[in-house]
């Protein structure tokens, strides 16, 4: 089918890497944009609002909004990871994999999110989950050989792997494979060479954890001699696949990141869940490294919500949390009325710093992770792009006064000004019936009753 749609408003690609908003008619042939003109042409179905990509959430696990909450306070203090969620996963079934994750993509679609990059046992059912509901992913069946819940399903997992790669229903529905060796620690390095291999045979991007945890560190030094990253370097496993996503790097100094070629290798920041399994990565120095910024959510259980788009407020103010770490507050605080000044400076060099502009925290969930693999391009209105839009009221209280619409897109809670969603070329409803249209879709109601059931097995 051939749509031409327009509107006043149209979040469109700079020759910089920057945004900018203006008229523009979309051409839509099957999923994909086949063609963007400026201006509005005649005959186009011109749509009220603004039109935007739909976003991309560049790390995530769906099922595990299914333990959020679970363990308290007390699971935040050590390493979440090893001593909670390994022991609940360690008897999760596909089925519930597939209706939890379920749950996941109807709190995205409700955000925006048109892209999920997952990694999880049971890839499978995560595929067919996101195929169901019309969200496109990159779904990386978790790779674990020397611990965690994955080694107990390690060939099935590397098979899914290549079964999602190589399904030509799943790729129409832009559904797409990445591999996901899940860390340093728990991936040995014969399965690292494995890996590699099939990521350079079959052109399949890699999406790891890497340096995630003090544990993870301390394990890299003593059995390699070397920090985490370093030893993936080294061995030259991240060169094999076309692309690679490094997520949290929470572990890594400059020598592990300079160098890193922003071209093919991203780094993962996932501000709301580092803040509270582990800590914020500092994204400044990255970025002053030139390295390649993309945010997600992590899963629901470490970060609370899947709306990747909340993500960004943080990024853009979050380096101002460290005026209060700094040893001028604590003469501060003290009562050194000296201090305040060198508290202010303080603050003055860390906004230099860490400045970012709309546009660029924007492409942190549009376009920087939209194209790190190269089956689905995405967040981005060009042609060859996956036609996966939003339409914005500006007029919504949320989003009003709607005068610098990127700064609004960027940094104000736009999701319930969401009036209509297009997933690869198909509206998901008319317009202003999107938050209804993903509460009464059949695949949500199917795992709401099923999810629930489930469930209280691991809240006994
Ligand atoms: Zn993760």
């Amino acid at each position: 089918m051939h749509q031409v749609i327009a509107s006043q408003a149209v979040v469109l690609p700079t020759d910089d890497g920057g945004l900018t908003v203006g008229p523009a008619t979309l051409h839509v042939d099957g999923p994909l944009l086949t063609a963007v003109e400026p201006g509005v042409a005649p005959g186009a179905d011109v749509l009220p609002g603004l039109l935007a990509p739909a976003f991309v959430n560049a790390h995530t696990h769906l099922s595990m909004s299914a333990f959020r909450g679970i363990g308290g306070l007390a699971a935040m203090r050590g390493n979440v990871v090893e001593d909670l969620y390994y022991r609940l996963e360690s008897s999760l079934t596909a089925e519930e994999v597939s209706a939890f994750s379920r749950m996941a993509i109807g709190e995205s679609l409700l955000a925006g999110v048109g892209t999920v990059w997952d990694h999880y046992y049971f890839g499978r059912a995560v595929a067919d989950a996101c195929a169901a509901s019309g969200i496109t992913a990159v779904v990386a069946p978790t790779l674990q050989d020397l611990s965690g819940p994955g080694v107990r399903m390690l060939d099935a997992q590397l098979d899914a792997t290549l079964e999602i790669a190589a399904d030509a229903g799943l790729r129409e529905a832009g559904v797409v494979a990445a591999l996901g060796p899940h860390a340093t620690d728990t991936v040995s390095a014969d399965l690292w060479r494995r890996v590699a291999d099939v990521a350079a045979t079959h052109a399949l991007p890699l999406h790891l954890h890497a340096a995630q945890s003090i544990e993870e560190y301390d394990r890299a030094r003593e059995r390699h001699g070397t920090t985490p990253i370093r030893w993936l370097r080294g061995e030259g496993w991240l060169d094999a696949a076309p692309s690679a996503l490094l997520v949290h790097a929470l572990y890594a100094d400059r020598a592990d990141l300079e160098g890193l070629d922003p071209a093919r290798v991203a780094l993962g920041f996932c501000p709301a869940s580092q803040i509270q399994y582990c800590f914020p990565a500092y994204t400044r120095g990255w970025r002053a490294l030139g390295q390649r910024v993309v945010i997600g959510t992590d899963c629901g259980a470490c970060n609370d919500g899947m709306n990747v788009q909340q993500e960004l407020r943080m990024t853009a103010s979050g380096p101002l949390f460290g005026v209060v770490a700094d040893p001028a507050f604590t003469d501060f605080w003290r009562g050194d009325a000296a201090a305040a000044q060198r508290v202010s400076a303080r603050r003055t060099a860390l906004l230099a710093e860490s400045e970012v502009t709309p546009a660029e925290l924007l492409q942190m969930v549009l376009e920087r992770p939209g194209t790190l693999h190269p089956g689905l391009p995405v967040g981005a209105i060009r042609p060859g792009y996956r036609a996966n839009l939003v339409l914005y009221d500006l007029e919504h209280p949320c989003f009003w006064p709607g005068s610098d619409p990127l700064r609004a897109l960027a940094l104000q809670d736009v999701a319930p000004a969401i009036r209509r969603m297009m997933l690869s070329g198909a509206w998901m409803s008319d317009h202003g019936e999107h938050q209804r249209a993903v509460l009464t879709s059949d695949w949500l109601a199917d795992a709401r009753s099923v999810a629930r059931a489930h469930l209280a097995r691991f809240l006994d």
